[in-house]
């Protein structure tokens, strides 16, 4: 970091389209945020830059599917965002908009740039096209299977399973997402950049950069393996920043051309001296980011600047993985989150506890889970044991014996010697951890200063020595006192809210990094204010409510997304009394050699025992259907299956988890009884 005297931080530009979840918090804006306190604490140079990504398909299909037009989508969701971050101490330097003015005149500028000193490639390319809607289908209006992991519903530009970045093109039976119609290839003319060309520069890039994070370095690494191909920066859309050319009407700026400008165009916004945190060479750049932007931030983007030539290369990217929740993936569409606008309702005040739980369970090497189990778990044997315990009872001990005052210190002892020393190594392993984006790390240094100051307080047992001894009784709670002040500080990044109320108690004002450590920092006879319990219990109850909501949120999601099947033409009466439907009873199964879906039943039908083949074989083993009353079609033609006759159809449904069931009486009836 010598080089450098001034760090511009960028968190994602998240998409308009839906309000924030514990997801996002932990996959970027937390840890980004941790960084910039620290830094801002160290009094360094550093502006913290985000914002909403206005553009893109994603935004176009919300608003489709709520009947609005995309600005009032990301009118809505910009305020919900910004809102709910900056109530849960996001400390945004600036939360800009891609949808400014502004930031459309930086793009474009950035775009005419390169098309003048010829680095596109004009290509006219056959691009899907979905007939019916007249519409080409950019990015997310196509989906279809993965091609490298075979996941269904893959977009056109990425699949969310295996985070491979795809062209539409390359999906395997692709559909459009407007009319679920196969699209048509149209030509249309596009503007690529040439990444290909820029290979063998990325490639320095990146192996300058040796102290990037495994996970980053190894996903832009085989992408660099692969062999870079050029990329469109445009699309026919209707709805972006406009191509600053004549003649490109019904096109727009790929969006993810445009949103990283969003980072510079967003410090145009907060600072006169914008250009120097983006191209003065003394100006490092960290951009935070989840899993699933790598490849834009680390290849695409610094292409995009390799090309332009004004501005550099971010130093540092230290993207997590992903955060789960209770064992599965969090998901919008299932509603399997825990929205941060929610939680700050329904945990008033309580901003820290989550922000200490998420950064304890951060998915910094590789994916990690949140339960609420873990969330009390940190809240009551953490938080309220230790932390809050210790300031607690030094404060309690000095109202009740010092009239709320800082008492007088004397000559230590042992016991403070070995405090101070204990201290004195934890501001440089606090620090290290920061720096280098270890922040669960960085987390259990923190905290072992007021585990530090428990086991002294245990230790030293000053509410005896008030009486015994006062002396010495007001030197321990003098050092108390001064370790209350180290835990403020080095907890600031990460418990903003709880440092405020421990700066407030101390009467102290902010602390500087520096006074970690330092056992002078309170004077004495400074009058305390008891910020009382910082922290409180959180019971079963909650955490059970908070389980049984996701579960019923899930299961209304499900039942909600499930598409009950068109029914099917009108028959006739005469035709329906042509189905010879049957009660039959199964009175041996067998598996069918060579098939994992058959079961070869024998079946009770009140005459003989008929064979039927059924597709059963993957819900049901042949112990567990026999004897059970079933339904089945009894004047079925037969049919030879895997050379066996099979002499009719057992009649199924489908459950709720997508397993099969048997259509049975709901009392035993005699086999070969007729249903109609
Ligand atoms: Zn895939």
């Amino acid at each position: 970091m010598s080089n450098f005297n001034r760090t511009t931080v960028t968190a994602a530009l998240i998409y308009a389209n839906g309000p924030i979840h514990i997801g996002h918090l932990a996959g970027c804006y937390l840890p980004a945020d941790i960084y910039v306190r620290y830094l801002r604490s160290q009094k360094k140079e550093v502006i913290f830059i985000s914002g909403t990504d206005e553009h893109g398909v994603p935004i176009t299909i919300k608003a489709q599917k709520e009947g609005k037009t995309p600005q009032q989508v990301v009118d809505h969701y910009y305020e919900v965002i910004k809102n709910s971050f900056a109530e849960f101490g996001i400390s945004f330097d600036i939360y800009g908009r891609t949808s400014d003015p502004v930031h459309h005149q930086i793009s474009q500028d950035f775009f005419k740039k390169l098309y003048e000193e010829g680095k596109f490639i004009e290509e006219t390319t056959n691009q899907f096209f979905d007939e019916s809607a007249n519409q080409f289908l950019a990015d997310r209006y196509i989906i279809g299977e993965c091609p490298s992991c075979h996941q269904p519903g893959a977009y056109g530009d990425q699949c969310e399973k295996c985070g491979t970045t795809l062209s539409p093109t390359e999906l395997i039976n692709p559909k459009s997402t407007l009319s679920g119609n196969a699209p048509v290839l149209k030509p249309t003319k596009n503007w690529f950049l040439p990444l290909d060309q820029w290979q063998n520069s990325l490639e320095e890039y990146v192996a300058s950069h040796p102290e990037w994070k495994s996970n980053v370095a190894g996903q832009v690494k085989s992408w660099l393996q692969e062999g870079l191909k050029p990329r469109a920066m445009t699309r026919d859309l209707n709805w972006g920043v406009p191509i600053p050319l004549e003649g490109t009407e019904g096109k727009v700026l790929y969006v993810w051309f445009d949103a990283p400008i969003g980072y510079i165009s967003m410090t145009s916004q907060l600072t006169k001296d914008w250009e120097t945190y983006w191209k003065a060479k003394d100006s490092r750049i960290v951009h935070f980011i989840g899993k699933d932007n790598i490849v834009f931030h680390c290849l695409i983007f610094p292409a995009m600047c390799m090309a332009h030539g004004d501005y550099q290369l971010a130093d540092q990217v230290p993207a997590n993985e992903f955060m789960n929740l209770e064992g599965d993936k969090i998901s919008t569409s299932r509603n399997w989150a825990v929205w941060l606008h929610e939680y700050l309702t329904e945990f008033p005040d309580k901003q820290d506890v989550l922000r200490y739980t998420l950064t304890a369970l951060s998915p910094e090497t590789k994916d990690s889970d949140f339960t609420w189990a873990d969330y009390q778990t940190k809240n009551n044997s953490e938080l309220v044991a230790i932390l809050g315990n210790f300031v607690n009872r030094a404060f309690v001990l000095i109202d009740k014996n010092y009239n709320s005052l800082v008492p007088t210190k004397s000559a230590g002892t042992g016991l403070e010697e070995s405090l101070i020393k204990a201290v004195k190594e934890i501001p440089s392993s606090l620090s290290n951890a920061l720096e280098n984006y270890k922040f669960r790390d960085a987390l259990v240094y923190a905290m072992e200063i007021a585990r530090i100051g428990n086991k002294y307080l245990a230790e030293a047992e000053p509410w005896k020595l008030i009486k015994t001894e006062p002396e010495k009784a007001a030197t321990v709670l003098n050092y108390a006192v001064q370790l209350v002040a180290h835990v403020a500080v080095a907890l600031e990044p990460f418990l903003p809210f709880t440092s405020q109320k421990l700066f407030k108690a101390l009467g102290s004002g902010s602390l500087d990094w520096q006074t970690i450590g330092d056992f002078n920092v309170i004077a004495e006879g400074q009058k305390l204010e008891n910020p009382g319990l910082l922290f409180e219990k959180i019971e079963d109850e909650v955490i059970q409510k908070q389980i049984a909501k996701l579960q019923e949120s899930k299961k209304q999601m499900e039942l909600a997304n499930k598409k009950v099947p068109e029914i099917k033409e009108t028959t006739s009466f005469d035709d329906f009394l042509k189905m010879d439907l049957r009660v039959g009873q199964i009175v041996d199964a067998i598996s069918v050699e060579k098939s994992k879906k058959l079961l070869q039943l024998k079946v009770d039908d009140g005459i003989r025992q008929r064979t039927i083949l059924s597709g059963i074989a993957e819900h049901f083993s042949p112990e567990e259907v026999i004897g059970r009353q079933i339904t089945f079609l009894a004047n079925l033609a037969p049919r030879k299956i895997m050379g066996v006759e099979s002499e009719g159809m057992i009649l199924m449904a489908e459950g709720q988890e997508g397993e099969l069931v048997f259509l049975s009486p709901s009392s035993p009836v005699w086999n070969g009884g007729k249903i109609s």
